[in-house]
C-alpha cells in the first residue's frame, strides 16, 4: 500500500455513549505517499500544489495534541431549526414517541421523562446530528447509515476539498488528496461536489445553514464555465458558460444562440432533474426516461459538465448493455474521472469500476468498441484506483483483478 496510515486513534468518551448512543468511530487520518501525477484541480482554479508526504511525525503530533470533543461541542443551530416548521413538526413527534418509549422502561414514570426531556432537547439533538453526522457509504456510493464521528465533524467544508472522506464498513478514514501543512486546514465535501453552485449553496445553507465561500463559490463565473453548455455548432467543442454569457456569441466559431430559446432556463430545469433522480440513488428505478433525460442533457451540456458524467454513471449503472448504443457517453465521463477526480476519491473508484463491468460484459459482444489497449489502460487504471481508494482485499478491487488477469491471459 503506497499510504502510511499517521493516525490511527479511537474515539474519545463522548456524551454521546453516556447518553445510550453506540459510538464506535474510528478516526484515521492518512496522507498518502502519491504515486500518480496530480489530477487537474476539480474541476478548474488553481492547480493543485505537488502532491507529497507529510511529515508523519509532525502532523501525528498535531492531531495528538487536539482536543477531544464531546457531544456537547457540536453545534446544534437550534435557532435555525426553529423556524423550519417541517423540522419541528417531526421534533414534536420525535419527543412523543420517546417518552412513550422511554416510559416503557419501568425505571420512571411517564411525567418523570416528560420533565427530564424537553423538546428544545430533542431539537438540539437533531440538530447536532443533522449538521454534524457523516453520510456513511459503501464502495457502490450507496448510502448505508448516517454517523456523528465526534474528531472529524471538526473538519470544515469546501466545494474543492483538499481531503476525501471513505468508509470501511462504520469506519471513516480521511485521506488528503494534496499537500496540506496543518489539520486545521483539511476541507473535505459535505455534499456532492457535481452539482453547481447554485444548487451546492441552496443545500449548505439549507442543511448546514452557512454560506459557502470556498475557492469555487468564490469565482460564479468559473463555476459558470466548468458546468458549460454545448455550443450550438455540432463541429465546435468549445464550452460555452451557463450564465449571461451563453447568449453571446460562441468566442471560437462565433455561432449565435437563435433569440427565442433560452437555453439557460431550459438548462436549469434539466439540472434540478438529474439532482432529484441522482439524490433518489439506488432507490430510483432503471428506466427509459432516465436515457431520455441524458440524451437531452448530452444534446445541451458540454462534455466536460459534471453534473452530465454523474448522470451518465448513474444510467450506466442501471443498464450496463446500453453500453453498445452510447460507447462514447461513457468514453467521455471516464476521461472526466482521469482528469479531474484524486485518486483517493471515492467517486473516481466508482466510475471506474462502473466502467469496468459495464466494458466486461461489452467484451462479450462481437463489435464491443473498444481496443485492446483501451480495454487494458481502464482494467489498470480501475486496479490502481481501487487498490489506493479501498484497498487490494476490497471486493472490487478483486473483482477488477480478476478481469485484469483473464484479459492479459487472453
Ligand atoms: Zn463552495
Ligand atoms: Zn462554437
Amino acid at each position: 500500500m503506497p499510504f502510511r496510515a499517521l493516525l490511527l486513534q479511537r474515539m474519545p468518551e463522548s456524551g454521546l455513549e453516556k447518553r445510550g448512543f453506540s459510538q464506535t468511530g474510528v478516526f484515521h487520518l492518512e496522507a498518502p505517499a502519491f504515486r500518480h501525477p496530480s489530477p487537474e484541480s476539480f474541476p478548474s482554479g488553481p492547480p493543485h500544489p505537488p502532491q507529497t508526504a507529510h511529515s508523519p511525525k509532525s502532523l501525528r503530533n498535531f492531531c495528538l495534541s487536539l482536543p477531544s470533543r464531546t457531544y456537547d461541542d457540536l453545534e446544534s443551530h437550534s435557532k435555525e431549526l426553529s423556524q423550519q416548521p417541517a423540522t419541528m413538526e417531526y421534533a414534536a413527534l420525535l419527543h412523543r414517541m420517546l417518552i412513550h418509549y422511554l416510559s416503557f422502561t419501568d425505571l420512571h414514570t411517564p411525567t418523570y421523562w416528560e420533565a427530564s426531556i424537553s423538546l428544545t432537547d430533542v431539537v438540539a439533538m437533531l440538530g447536532r446530528i443533522r449538521c454534524n453526522a457523516y453520510m456513511i457509504t459503501d464502495e457502490d456510493m450507496d448510502v448505508v447509515g448516517q454517523g456523528v464521528y465526534l474528531q472529524s465533524s471538526r473538519f470544515d467544508h469546501s466545494c474543492q476539498p483538499n481531503a476525501s472522506q471513505i468508509f470501511f464498513g462504520k469506519k471513516l478514514s480521511i485521506r488528503a488528496n494534496q499537500k496540506i501543512s496543518s489539520v486545521t486546514d483539511v476541507r473535505i465535501a459535505y455534499i456532492p461536489r457535481m452539482f453547481p453552485a447554485r444548487q451546492r449553496q441552496a443545500v449548505l445553507k439549507e442543511t448546514f445553514f452557512f454560506d459557502c465561500d470556498c475557492p469555487r463559490c468564490s469565482r460564479p463565473e468559473k463555476d459558470a464555465e466548468e458546468f458549460g453548455l454545448r455550443c450550438l455548432n455540432v463541429n465546435c467543442k468549445q464550452s460555452i458558460p451557463s450564465d449571461e454569457r451563453a447568449d453571446d456569441p460562441c468566442p471560437t466559431c462565433g455561432t449565435a444562440p437563435p433569440d427565442h430559446v433560452n437555453r439557460l432556463q431550459q438548462y436549469d430545469r434539466l439540472v434540478e432533474t438529474v439532482i432529484t433522480l441522482l439524490e433518489k440513488g439506488a432507490d430510483a428505478d432503471p428506466d427509459v426516461e432516465n436515457w431520455k433525460l441524458l440524451q437531452r442533457c448530452s444534446s445541451l451540456m458540454h462534455d466536460g459538465n459534471p453534473i452530465l458524467t454523474a448522470l451518465t454513471v448513474f444510467c450506466f449503472r442501471g443498464a450496463p448493455d446500453e453500453y453498445l448504443s452510447r460507447a462514447e457517453m461513457l468514453r467521455t465521463a471516464i476521461s472526466f474521472a482521469r482528469k479531474f477526480l484524486p485518486v483517493v476519491d471515492p467517486l473516481r473508484s466508482f466510475i471506474l469500476f462502473t466502467a469496468v463491468v459495464v466494458f466486461t460484459r461489452a467484451t462479450c459482444q462481437p463489435d464491443c468498441k473498444m481496443t485492446r489497449s483501451e480495454t487494458e489502460r481502464l482494467l489498470k487504471d480501475a486496479y490502481e484506483t481501487l487498490a489506493v481508494t479501498y484497498g487490494t482485499n476490497s471486493a472490487h478491487c478483486k473483482d477488477v483483478k480478476l478481469a485484469l488477469t483473464k484479459f492479459l491471459c487472453l
